[in-house]
């Protein structure tokens, strides 16, 4: 009883409390908080531009700058060692922000080609989203691409959202990049068995038809961990992983993925022994 006559009470106030600050609102705090509304909604819309893909050739044009200043410092004989180390750490530092910007930024694969370059400065990056094969080299065969195919069941022509990696029974599946598994599915029909994992920047991988299935939904994945096993669950005519790319909830190639991981550190390793070699 106190409890309600204590909130009624309160109730009572905040509604006199406002009638009267509503109607001693003048012109000049209408005018201020109309502009304190103009600059929320600047900053919030601004805050969406940053990640949508009309600022991509802002981010890659700032990119190349700060690329261009670090390959300068990188080869820089200067004596001055404390300056140009701080402002390496300052480029790598701002190269990171662009990259990261732009992985956010892109829709899908095909804008990789302009960030290859970089990530080489930061490359830890490639463990966070898709940039790898699912499974071992040797135990599978690319079977079917992305895009529009006749399906092999219905006889349909379908946009086929994924690739197929025919492989044998029992191969072993890993995840391309660390994150989070946001479904484990059994099922009989569609994708079968499958597994959902969520990564940074947007993106998603799925990986279906599988027979057995060692991670629970929430678990925490790094990148190359053993998430399944080859089957044949589902709407499948054969063992094979159907492996597909998500980016901003869109289904995107995965092939151009594949191989990013690997290039980029073979450019890594390259670099290195020729620097040895000097
Ligand atoms: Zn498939």
């Amino acid at each position: 009883m106190i409890i309600f006559e204590t909130t009624n009470f309160l109730l009572k106030k905040i509604r006199f409390d406002a009638k009267r600050y509503l109607q001693s609102f003048g012109r000049k705090q209408l005018a201020y908080v109309l502009f304190l509304a103009v600059l929320l909604l600047y900053y919030l819309f601004g805050h969406v531009l940053e990640y949508s893909d009309k600022r991509l050739p802002e981010t890659t044009v700032v990119m190349e700058q700060y690329g261009q200043r670090l390959e300068m410092n990188l080869s820089s004989k200067q004596t001055d060692t404390i300056v140009v180390l701080k402002e390496r750490e300052h480029l790598l530092t701002a190269i990171e922000e662009r990259i990261v910007a732009y992985l956010y930024q892109m829709p899908d694969y095909s804008y990789m080609t302009s960030l290859e370059v970089y990530l080489k400065y930061r490359p830890e990056l490639l463990q966070q989203f898709p940039s790898a094969v699912p499974l071992e080299k040797g135990d599978y065969v690319l079977s079917s691409q992305y895009g529009i195919r006749t399906h092999p069941i219905s006889l349909k022509t379908k946009k086929h959202f994924g690739i197929d990696l025919a492989a044998p029974l029992g191969k072993t599946v890993y995840a391309t990049a660390s994150g989070i598994v946001s479904e484990v599915i059994y099922s009989s029909n569609g994708y079968g068995n499958h597994i959902i994992i969520k990564h940074r920047f947007g993106f998603e991988s799925l990986y279906g038809h599988l027979n057995k299935i060692l991670v629970r939904k929430g678990q925490k994945i790094q990148q190359h961990e053993l998430i399944a096993t080859v089957g044949n669950s589902g709407n499948s005519t054969g063992y094979h992983l159907h492996y597909e790319t998500v980016k901003n909830e869109s289904k995107i190639d995965p092939i151009p993925s594949l191989n990013l991981k690997r290039n980029v550190y073979a450019e890594l390793i390259e670099q290195n022994n020729n620097n040895h070699g000097e």
